[in-house]
């Protein structure tokens, strides 16, 4: 894995060297020196001893010692030890080599001479021991620190080692032989056998103590031993150089071999050494005090020779001194040098710790990878971000964790970032999770191969997950219906507009539906909005079922919905469209109600180079007139209703100037006693007298003014017009007879706060007696704001009015309304009318509705009266109050002025009346 600056090292590798197969034969080797040893020194220990015997002594001494060398030249050539620790054996591998040349050099002599040489050139190899051997203990590893800190240890040893070789020397006697040299010559070298053990000794237990690896430290305590022979031997040399005693000789040729075999012995045990690989980053601390100690200690041996007047001894003081000094200088710039760089590394360090620190717990992502994509550092938020581990990881291709349908996003990108040096590359693409699923992550892909601590692609990646999903709720928002979770217009008008597209290109031909409830509002204001809400619902589910997987359904608002029918032809369509209002007039069963629709269903076929516009409107139309032709039936487009749907827009705009041109007028219709055919009032009807289109029916313009918000202007007009005539027919007292009159209130006038006062005014101009005066509703006003209905409507009957329910039986009204509400009349509506004098059953529900107002003290008219089967029927149920054509149409109030003053609707009435047997009438 790729390691940031600064996160924790790997544990320190430790690794055992293992020794070759060959080393338990070492260890009998071992075993023969010691052996060899003793029987070295019982031999020499022999006062006399023949020259011939003497030599054969040698050549045993000589045997003994070789193997040490070998030995030691074997463990630098171990398999898989570090450079370091293969360097030190090398060189104590060397410097036994050395002295072992010295002893074979210093016996040649000794035969040649024959006698016991003190000192000669050979002295040269025994010397040349001491820097290798020195080199050798110091390279051992575990020392640690930097290389600096290594160095001033190194001179600590010097120092100490020079300190304790200057008090050794201050004591040491001079031999009494003189050689070919000079005294001091003689001197020195006679001395430098035991000062350089003494010398190497130091610098081994200086550098010892501050070694950190365990393994090291148990290696050169063997070698510690080794030389401490050696150290006794040489000064035992120098003793019986000194006396020259023979018997000493045996003595010290067996502790010289002691040495060597130790060497084997530490040599053997080498493989048992475990060594750190890594340099130990703690800082080394040398120690401090032992240089100034040994230049005082010097330095008082200077002053003694001085004032002792011992002019050689105080010379060697100085020189030591001074080396000293000089050492102790280097020792102090060392220091300095070291601490400075450790600042400069620590504050490189520290800077490098927070980069990584940042990293490690940045909210984002980092990955790093190579130009091949392979996954090089993964930060550990990835736990957090996408539920795995980032060990796992590591090695793996970064490709295989991203989404198929990504794959080519997040390849070519890299491919881009590969390219560009500088540009950073910015995308979004879905990632694996690891507990399944995909997580959305942007990423921030950047080119870092070229940057020596990173070498690779760096990767920063956060987690969109959720402002994706948002998104992608918005837009689906944006395009589509929430109750019904069809398409909205928008998406609707952009499916056409690509369907009409490419339409142009291959000539398929393809149709618009536009679909409207015919009894949604209904249904609303009676049973709830929440049932309403639920035959949306159904509707749109019939809708989607009943046509194919590739055809768009829409809801467009309110009750309307509409369907986009791709490559299909015109019969197709219009089977579609008929299928679709089996459907939809079929009962739905809300709130365990089974309540009927029905839908209006407009069809418009695409014609060549049609426009979106055009298509929906040609739609629009035609279910506009399926709606005018009485609902509940599939109207295809044809060309001229697209001049009645801009009719519409002009009358809308004529209605608007038509109360001020009074151009609306009332019509009455009488209400006639069906048992002697007495007119007992009418019921005034608005009609509209356009100037250029003649009388347009309430049926064409009222859903206009109740589109334009015209309607309570023109119900207000209605009721001052109604009145004011009613009071007219009043004043003219014909015959005595005392006229009603009824006056239809639209819904939006009941919910206007101006209605009371409307009416109040209307009686106050016209002196209508306000018990002449009835109002019709329907039962949807009684469904809506039931409460503030039957207040307005109770303070309308506080005034003395009448309140009617036109065309009862058509809503959904509860008959427990009519016991809330305060009802006087019931209107029978007209549909029940025409199916009296059919089937017998039929007559059931008028019956019903003529019992259910006795019972309620209701008076009940029945409207739409037109044929003299319907009227002898209505009489024989026993109705009291009527209205049709069959009576009379609607009049102008002047003509209905005169109606009453004539007898000819008793006369009609006595034409078609004629009581049948059995009927009483008053
Ligand atoms: P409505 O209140 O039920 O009025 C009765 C309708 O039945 C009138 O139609 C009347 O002309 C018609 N009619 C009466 N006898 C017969 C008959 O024997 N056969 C047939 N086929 N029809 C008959 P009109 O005047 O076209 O009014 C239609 C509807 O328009 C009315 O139904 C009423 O709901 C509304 N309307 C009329 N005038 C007004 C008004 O001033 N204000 C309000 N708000 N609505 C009005
Ligand atoms: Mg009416
Ligand atoms: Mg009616």
């Amino acid at each position: 894995m790729l390691r940031l600056p600064g996160d924790p090292a790997r544990p320190a590798s430790t690794v055992t060297h293992s020794g070759s197969a060959g080393d338990g034969a070492w260890s009998y080797v071992g075993w023969i020196q010691w052996v060899g040893a003793a029987l070295y020194a019982v031999a020499a220990m022999q006062a006399t001893v023949p020259s011939s015997m003497g030599r054969w002594r040698d050549v045993l001494y000589l045997l003994i010692a070789a193997p040490s060398v070998w030995a030691l030249v074997r463990a630098s050539r171990r398999r898989g030890m570090p450079a370091a620790n293969a360097h030190a054996w090398r060189f104590l591998a060397l410097s036994a080599a050395l002295w072992f040349a010295g002893d074979v050099l210093r016996i040649a002599e000794g035969w040649r001479a024959a006698g016991v040489p003190i000192h000669g050139g050979y002295d040269i190899a025994f010397l040349a021991f001491y820097p290798f051997a020195m080199h050798a203990v110091a390279c051992f590893p575990g020392l640690g620190g930097s290389q600096t800190d290594r160095w001033r240890l190194q001179l600590d040893a010097f120092i100490a080692s020079l300190m304790v070789a200057a008090v050794f020397a201050w004591h040491w006697p001079v031999p009494q032989q003189t050689g070919g040299s000079g005294p001091w010559l003689m001197r020195l070298v006679h001395m430098a056998n035991p000062v350089g053990d003494l010398m190497l000794l130091t610098s081994i237990m200086v550098l010892r103590s501050r070694q950190k690896d365990a393994g090291s430290r148990h290696l050169l305590r063997t070698v510690v031993l080794a030389l401490c022979a050696k150290t006794l031997a040489d000064m035992l040399h120098a003793y019986s150089v000194i006396d020259d005693t023979a018997m000493l000789n045996g003595i010290t040729g067996f502790v010289w071999l002691a040495f060597y075999n130790l060497m084997t012995l530490s040599a053997v045990r080498g493989h048992r050494v475990v060594t750190a690989d890594r340099v130990n980053v703690q800082r080394l601390v040398p120690l401090t005090w032992l240089p100034y100690a040994s230049v005082m200690l010097t330095g008082s041996l200077l002053l003694i020779a001085v004032f002792g007047d011992n002019v050689s001894a105080a010379r060697w003081m100085a020189v030591v001194t001074i080396v000293l000094s000089l050492a102790v200088l280097l020792r102090q710039g060392l220091a300095a040098y070291e601490d400075r760089r450790r600042d400069q590394v620590a504050a490189v360090g520290a800077a490098e710790g927070r980069l990584a620190a940042l990293v490690r717990h940045s909210h984002d992502l980092v990955i790093v990878i190579d130009a091949e994509g392979t996954m090089r550092y993964v930060s550990p938020s990835i736990e957090r971000i996408l539920g795995m581990g980032a060990e796992q990881l590591h090695g793996q291709s970064i490709h295989g964790l991203v989404h198929p349908d990504d794959f080519e996003t997040a390849r070519a990108a890299l491919a881009r970032v590969l390219e560009s040096k500088e540009e950073a590359e910015h995308y979004i693409t879905r990632v694996q999770h690891g507990a399944g699923g995909w997580r959305h992550l942007e990423t921030v892909a950047t080119n870092r191969l070229d940057t020596d601590s990173i070498t690779g692609i760096v990767l920063n990646l956060r987690d969109v997950t959720e402002r994706r999903e948002l998104e992608g709720q918005l837009h689906w928002q944006a395009f589509h219906d929430p109750l019904t979770k069809l398409a909205n217009r928008m998406l609707f008008s952009d499916r056409v507009a690509h369907a009409l597209a490419r339409r142009q290109r291959h000539g398929h031909d393809l149709g618009v539906l536009f679909i409207d409830l015919d009894r949604f509002k209904t249904v609303n204001d009676t049973l709830g909005h929440h049932a309403g809400d639920d035959l949306l619902k159904e509707a749109a589910r019939r809708i989607v079922q009943e046509v194919r997987a590739a055809d768009t359904v829409a809801r467009l608002g309110g009750d309307e919905f509409a369907v986009l029918l791709e490559e299909a032809s015109a019969e197709h369509c219009q089977q579609t469209a008929q299928r679709l209002l089996d459907q939809l007039t079929r009962a739905f069963s809300l709130d365990g109600r089974e309540v009927f629709s029905g839908a209006s269903i407009g069809l418009a076929m695409a014609e060549p180079g049609a426009t979106l516009e055009e298509i929906v409107s040609d739609a629009d139309v035609a279910m506009y007139a399926a709606k005018a032709e009485g609902r509940g039936r599939v109207v295809t487009f044809e060309r001229n209703m697209r001049e009645h749907a801009t009719d519409r827009l002009a009358l809308e705009a004529d209605l608007r100037r038509a109360l001020d041109r009074n151009e609306l007028t009332v019509v009455y219709q009488p209400q006639v006693d069906l048992r002697n055919g007495d007119i007992l009032g009418a019921e005034a009807l608005v009609r509209w007298n356009h100037p250029t289109r003649g009388l347009i029916p309430p049926s064409r313009f009222v859903p206009i003014a109740e589109q334009a918000g015209l309607m309570v202007a023109m119900s207000r007009f209605v009721l001052r017009t109604a009145t004011r005539e009613a009071a007219q027919w009043r004043q003219a007292d014909i015959d005595g007879q005392v006229i009603h009159v009824a006056v239809n209130l639209s819904g939006r006038h009941v919910q206007d706060a101006s209605l009371l006062h409307d009416v109040r005014e209307a009686l106050a101009d016209s002196l209508l007696d306000p018990s002449l005066l009835t109002v019709e509703i329907t039962e949807s006003v009684m469904m809506h704001n039931t409460s503030e209905a039957v207040a307005v409507l109770s303070e309308l009957k506080a005034l003395g009015i009448k309140v009617a329910v036109d065309d009862f039986g058509t809503g959904y009204s509860s008959l427990s309304y009519l016991q809330q509400f305060p009802v006087d009349v019931l209107k029978i509506e007209k549909r029940f009318i025409d199916t009296l004098g059919a089937a017998e059953g039929d007559h059931a529900l008028t019956r019903a509705i003529l019992s259910l107002g006795d019972a309620l003290g209701l008076a009940t008219v029945a409207e739409g009266i037109e044929t003299p089967r319907q009227l002898t029927e209505l009489r024989r149920m026993g109705c009291l109050l009527g209205q049709g054509f069959l009576l009379s149409h609607p009049l102008p109030g002047r003509v209905f002025a005169e109606l009453l003053q004539s007898d000819r609707v008793q006369q009609t009435f006595e034409q078609f009346g004629t009581p049948l047997p059995g009927l009483q009438l008053a």
